[in-house]
């Protein structure tokens, strides 16, 4: 399993441990970063250009 695996939004998937960036999914325009910590503990992120609130 070395393969990266993308989703339908071309978002790269890496293992658990490690930090991910994606686009808003609501604008598109901003890159958003989440832990693994973050994730793990469900926190909430908010997208600066848009407000876009979302888990
Ligand atoms: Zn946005």
């Amino acid at each position: 399993m070395s393969q990266n695996r993308y989703d339908e939004f071309g978002t790269k998937l890496v293992n658990d441990a490690a930090d991910i960036e994606f686009d808003c999914p609501n604008c598109g325009k901003t890159k958003i970063g989440r832990s693994a910590q973050a994730r793990s503990l469900g926190k909430e992120y908010t997208c600066p250009s848009c407000g876009f609130v979302g888990p």
